[in-house]
């Protein structure tokens, strides 16, 4: 049996080795290292894939969040609220631009921000909703969307984990992650769903206005070169990264469903065993399967990991403390309570080997391992 990894980057590689070769090397034979063709035409592409009108590339995920706080103008004192379980990149630039992250609870089923606790937290000072469409389904959208008008609130999605879930409204309408709010913003690292072979991310909008200022703060602030209209970073997608991704996007659809097979198989294996409760499936949004997710009941975590370790098996803990239990995040300021099922989470998640080079012969030795160590 081949080794078991949480992800397995190197299968992925090989079956398109070759692409990925010719398209790396054109790249280097161009040297067009900054600015090549081939940052536009995966941006292009990406566009047609999600439906955003305009994506805009950038160097990752975290200053993909940073630069859409920076393009809605949020100054600081404003309040953004976000989940209390996310990784923490997301209220990271909340506080690093000197806005104020309120913390909120997540929904026990979906692990995504709770809209009945967003309205709790919304005060004269809020600005903005980061909803994060947390292991690779969307957030409760519909609600957000209208506690967003309600209060005029701008929402910027962080779709890292979640690139090409379709969330459908109650009209029916279809969306991509990313494409329901004013910005989305994601990450290439190199294990998310759409990986690069380094950093990369990137921003997504409908709206031509913030397009083109998301633009200008990626590139220090300018439109024309050495005119400086506003102040900005730089962020960029390398060429090599986006020649990488443009060939990567082709099979993302195809990456999908091989992450939901082996989210099925897991399913069928667990679906007897009540110590062991299954990802939730959303009615409203597919699931892209990021990470595939277990709540433990009633089972020692640290003691099934390591039994697992054991048997070579490997498992992660996303997340192990909630944002509000961080010492970058005024830990102090928060008594235990505050957020329950967030609280609850971090102490009985696991999360599974997935990726998309997976074969039965892992996933039974997978699953078995599980239920016998269990059982023990
Ligand atoms: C990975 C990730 C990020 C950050 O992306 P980087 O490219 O590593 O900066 C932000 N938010 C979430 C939810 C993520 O999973």
């Amino acid at each position: 049996m081949k080794n078991i990894q949480m992800v397995d980057l190197q299968g992925q590689y090989n079956k398109i080795k070759s692409e990925i070769d010719t398209a790396i090397f054109e790249v280097i034979e161009s040297t067009k290292f900054i600015k090549g063709p081939q940052v536009e035409k995966f941006a292009n592409n990406l566009a047609k894939y999600t439906g955003a009108k305009f994506v805009i590339p950038c160097a990752n995920g975290t200053d993909a969040l940073q630069i859409a706080m920076m393009a809605l103008d949020l100054k600081p004192g404003d309040e953004v609220i976000t989940a209390t379980f996310t990784y923490a990149a997301t209220a990271e630039v909340i506080a690093l631009l000197g806005l104020t992250p309120v913390l909120v609870d997540v929904d026990e089923k979906t692990f995504c921000i709770d809209p009945v606790s967003i309205e709790k937290a919304i005060t004269p000072k809020t600005k903005a909703i980061v909803p994060v469409h947390l292991f690779g389904q969307c957030a409760d959208m519909e609600s957000i969307i209208k506690i967003a008008q309600k209060h005029k609130l701008y929402i910027i999605e962080d779709l890292a984990q979640a690139i090409g879930s379709i969330y459908t409204f109650d009209n029916g309408d279809k969306k991509q992650a990313g494409t329901m709010g004013h910005i989305g913003t994601t990450s290439f690292f190199p294990s998310k769903n759409l990986g690069c072979y380094g950093d990369g991310g990137a921003l997504f909008t409908n709206d031509e206005i913030l397009a083109e200022k998301i633009k200008m703060i990626t590139n220090h602030g300018q439109k024309i070169q050495y005119y400086h209209d506003i102040i900005g970073v730089n962020s960029r997608l390398d060429t090599l990264q986006a020649a990488i991704l443009d060939v990567k996007l082709k099979y993302l659809d195809e990456y999908c469903k091989a992450r939901q097979k082996v989210a099925e198989f897991y399913d069928t294996a667990f679906a007897e065993h009540q110590k062991i409760i299954i990802p939730n499936r959303d009615s409203k949004s597919t699931h892209v399967f990021h990470q595939y997710t277990l709540k433990l009941n009633g089972i020692d975590r640290d003691e099934l990991k390591k039994k697992l370790t054991e048997m070579s098996i490997p498992s992660m803990i996303y997340y192990p403390l909630p944002l509000h239990f961080q010492k970058a995040f005024g830990a102090e300021n928060y008594k235990a309570g505050m957020f329950p099922v967030s609280e609850l989470l971090c102490k009985t998640v696991l999360s599974l080997p997935i990726s998309t080079e997976m074969d039965n012969e892992q996933l039974n030795y997978i699953t078995q391992g599980v239920i016998k160590a269990v059982k023990e």
